[in-house]
């Protein structure tokens, strides 16, 4: 039979090695292995990344017991979605109940028969996959590959919270590719396609920091989120973006604007998270997006709220 999972990670939580080796001779030929041998390590195993696809998780381990590891696996947003299978020597039906009903998606007994658990594993991976592939055509818009409008709203969300917290500013760009329509008219769609492409390309490369985040908010606007970024910073990089879609040198036959396709961009600053409010950064954003297209398009312009 194929190897359906050559590239994902299985987790193996155990204290034993005899254990380990046992299950490294039956899944290891099949499934790239990581192994931790108490609770803590496995669960600082996954938050780093690439996280494990799947976790097989003994229940007797030296620091905490495995119900208490799954437990805190699945209250964190950042690894709940991480399926977990009990592989235990606890016979009892209310043990298998509860590590269920705490949300492991398998429980196996040991000794396992070497056929089945390979089954199993297999069966689970093979979900994963299919889950992990919806998750994308879900979050990624399909002509980039970047993320989508209803990803950049968790995004959003999430690091509006954390500027919260941190009390650092959080900026934001609003970028529209000018006289785009013009474009089509022109070139045709498919081309139109392709420059959309190479837009989000040089819009990702112009990215310094893991954190800051882009992404495809509508037909040929484009959102970028950045953390932790005050008025220099934000302004330095709209004007960067601004200056590296020009600079691609996209001949634009039809704009009154450059020989080139350009972008405007509007761009916001919020000081402090908790003297602002969501929304008025978008709309602000939008605004100064309107303003640089009604003075000239191929421009910033930028606003910083106190
Ligand atoms: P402005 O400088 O004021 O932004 O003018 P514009 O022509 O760029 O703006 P307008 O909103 O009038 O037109 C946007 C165009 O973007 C029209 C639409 O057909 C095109 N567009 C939106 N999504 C796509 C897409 O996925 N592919 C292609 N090829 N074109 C798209
Ligand atoms: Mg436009
Ligand atoms: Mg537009």
């Amino acid at each position: 039979m194929a190897h359906p999972s050559t590239n994902q990670i299985v987790l193996i939580v155990d204290d034993e090695p005899l254990n380990i080796q046992a299950l490294q001779s039956v899944l290891g030929s099949e499934h790239n292995l990581l192994f931790a041998s108490s609770g803590e390590m496995a669960l600082e195993m996954v938050r780093q990344s690439p996280q494990p696809d799947l976790i097989l998780l003994d229940i007797v381990l030296p620091d905490m017991d495995g119900f208490q590891v799954c437990t805190k696996l699945k209250d964190d947003d950042k690894t709940r979605h991480i399926p977990v299978v009990f592989l235990t020597s606890k016979w009892e039906a209310s043990e298998e109940a509860r590590g269920l009903e705490l949300g492991a998606v398998d429980y196996i007994r040991k000794p396992f028969s070497p056929p089945i658990i390979r089954a199993r594993i297999r069966n689970h991976l093979e979900l994963k996959k299919n889950r992990d592939l919806l998750e994308n055509l879900s979050t990624l818009d399909a002509l980039t590959n970047i993320p989508n409008r209803r990803r950049f709203e968790e995004i959003f969300a999430h690091e509006w919270h954390r500027a919260a917290r941190t009390k650092h500013p959080l900026s934001l760009l609003f970028i529209d590719i000018d006289h785009f329509k013009r474009y089509n008219d022109l070139y045709g769609h498919l081309a139109g396609d392709d420059c959309l492409k190479a837009v989000s390309r040089t819009l990702q490369s112009s990215l310094g920091r893991t954190t800051d985040f882009l992404a495809r908010f509508g037909g040929e606007e484009f959102i970028i989120l950045l953390p932790d970024t005050g008025e220099s910073g934000c302004r330095h990089l709209a004007e960067k973006i601004r200056s590296a879609v020009e600079g691609l040198e996209l001949a634009h036959g039809d704009s009154p604007v450059s020989p080139y396709v350009t972008v405007s961009i509007g761009a916001v600053t919020c000081s402090n998270v908790l003297s602002c409010d969501r929304n008025m950064l978008l709309e602000n954003a939008d605004e100064l997006l309107y303003k640089a297209k009604h003075e000239g398009r191929n421009c910033v312009r930028m606003q910083t709220l106190p």
